[in-house]
C-alpha cells in the first residue's frame, strides 16, 4: 500500500526534475522567449514590447537576475512569449 501510494510522488519528482532541467537549458542556450536583464540589482522580465517605438511597455520585477531568468524560462516551457503588439502611452498619445 505504502509503494502505491509513494509511486506517483516519485513520478512527480521526476516531472519536476525534468522540468527543471530544460529550464537550465533554456537558459544556458538563450533561447528564452523574453529579454531578462538586470537593473539595480533587480532581475527584469520584458512581457511586453511597443510595436511602435520597441520600448518595453510591460515588465516584471524580481529580486534577482536568476529568480527572472527561471520565471521567463517557465513561462517559454508554458508556450509564452513576448507580447510585440503592444503600444505604448506615448505612441498611443500620438496616434
Ligand atoms: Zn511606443
Amino acid at each position: 500500500m505504502r509503494v502505491l501510494t509513494n509511486k506517483p510522488g516519485i513520478e512527480l519528482a521526476k516531472e519536476i526534475v525534468r522540468v527543471e532541467k530544460k529550464k537550465e537549458e533554456l537558459i544556458k542556450q538563450s533561447k528564452l522567449n523574453f529579454k531578462v536583464y538586470t537593473k539595480r540589482k533587480k532581475g527584469i522580465v520584458v512581457r511586453s514590447v511597443c510595436c511602435v517605438c520597441e520600448c518595453e511597455v510591460e515588465t516584471e520585477k524580481y529580486n534577482s537576475l536568476e529568480i527572472a531568468q527561471y520565471k521567463a524560462a517557465s513561462l517559454t516551457l508554458g508556450g509564452k512569449r513576448v507580447n510585440e503588439f503592444d503600444v505604448c502611452e506615448r505612441c498611443l498619445s500620438e496616434c
